[in-house]
């Protein structure tokens, strides 16, 4: 069924098609082209990422991080259940346990104060999730990290281009991973990155990227054929896809002041029904600039979720509820976690309703998203 006002819409800044029919003009369609090249060397300068490599997926550059670490059967990684599946999965497919821990009221990330009880001999990785592009309280969990000797691995999947202490996202953990799904800020259709903040990591990320070889090394010279040196995968994406991203990255800046222009709009239009206690709105801490990847409204009870979504779906406008918590999903519940057990994550999952927010949504669209929503409050 087609929206008036959709809940995403690509957002294209012009640049991309021209730097496709570069790419495939080329000739060299393959992975690690120019494109490639050239988005790894924009993250490395405009984030401060030490190592970038592109990715077919975010997904992907989990998996990575969790062969990175060399997480396996027995081992523990805790991280929030209040996320996307491919933050649990990429552990999981090596044997490792993902541990749930319950999520801030406020920013709706992991909440720092619970990680040390959930830490045990067995625990080898914290993964902070930066939830709608606001940070998690990163000084605390890498100290927590650091004085046990833990991994810190960032999902910063809808975290490009936000900050924490004037450091962007990804940056901050050993590892982080970059999601450029079409439904993220900056999008190429699927695509991810992986941000190697740790030179250790460095040989080996490449090396795992392309299906174990040293494929990287023998095309730099460095080796004079090129064989499978540890385990792999195909983690690399086709130039085509880079030269759509490149346009992206390079519409950071202008991306996401429109962005901020929704954002704001919504924020100051809806101000009134949280001054009365109808909704709840995003917080934003002082030390966190956010990418303004989402907009979300935190109801008072499902029941009114549930009635605001379909009045919005009369008008013709798609809202959207987020994550059923990992912990009570059906795999959650083989991993002996039970509904009750994370309160917080169980409250927001029943009461988040996330508004059509992307680059190009018209104000006049804006309003009328808000006057739908005054409207629905004003019946009641
Ligand atoms: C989108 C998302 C992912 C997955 O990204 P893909 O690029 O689609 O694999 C992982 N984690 C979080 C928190 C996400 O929002």
């Amino acid at each position: 069924m087609g929206y008036r006002i959709p809940f995403n819409r690509p957002f294209f800044t012009g640049a991309e098609l021209n730097n496709v029919a570069r790419a495939l003009a080329s000739g060299d369609i393959g992975g690690d082209g120019p494109f490639t090249k050239e988005c790894q060397q924009v993250l490395q300068s405009k984030f401060g990422a030490q190592r970038a490599l592109l990715t077919t997926s975010c997904t992907a550059a989990l998996e990575m991080t969790a062969l990175l670490c060399e997480l396996k059967e027995g081992d523990e990684v805790i991280m929030p259940s209040y996320t996307f599946v491919s933050t649990a999965n990429a552990f999981l497919l090596r044997g490792a346990k993902p541990v749930f821990v319950d999520i801030r009221r406020d920013t709706l990330n992991m909440d720092e104060s619970l990680l040390v009880q959930a830490i045990t001999p067995r625990t080898k990785a914290i993964v902070p999730v930066h939830y709608a592009g606001v940070a998690c309280e990163m000084d605390t969990i890498v100290r927590v990290a650091r004085d046990r000797g833990l991994f810190v691995i960032e999902d910063a999947a809808q975290g490009v281009n936000a900050t924490y202490k004037q450091k962007y996202l990804g940056t901050l953990g050993d590892l982080g991973t970059y999601s450029f799904h079409e439904s993220k800020n900056f999008a190429c259709g699927e695509g991810g990155a992986l941000l190697v903040n740790k030179d250790e990591f460095s040989e080996r990320a490449e090396i795992i990227r392309e299906k174990g070889t040293n494929r990287a090394k023998f095309f730099r010279g460095q080796v004079d054929k090129y064989t499978w040196v540890d385990t792999g995968s195909s983690y690399v994406p086709a130039d085509v896809l880079a030269a759509i991203l490149l346009a992206q990255l390079k519409g950071v800046d202008l991306i996401t002041q429109e962005r901020k222009r929704v954002f704001n709009t919504y924020r100051t239009a809806l101000q009134p029904l949280a001054d009365q206690g109808l909704a709840g709105l995003p917080s934003i801490p002082p030390h966190c600039v956010s990418n303004f990847h989402m907009f979300y409204m935190v109801l008072n009870d499902l029941e009114t979720r549930s009635a605001l979504i379909t009045h919005l779906k009369r008008e013709g406008i798609l809202s959207v509820f987020h994550y059923v918590p990992l912990h009570t999903s059906s795999v959650g519940e083989q991993l002996g976690y039970q509904p009750g057990m994370l309160p917080v994550t169980e409250y927001i999952s029943d009461r988040l309703l996330r508004l059509p927010l992307f680059a190009g949504l018209t104000n006049s669209e804006i309003d009328n998203v808000v006057e739908e929503i005054l409207s629905f409050f004003s019946m009641r």
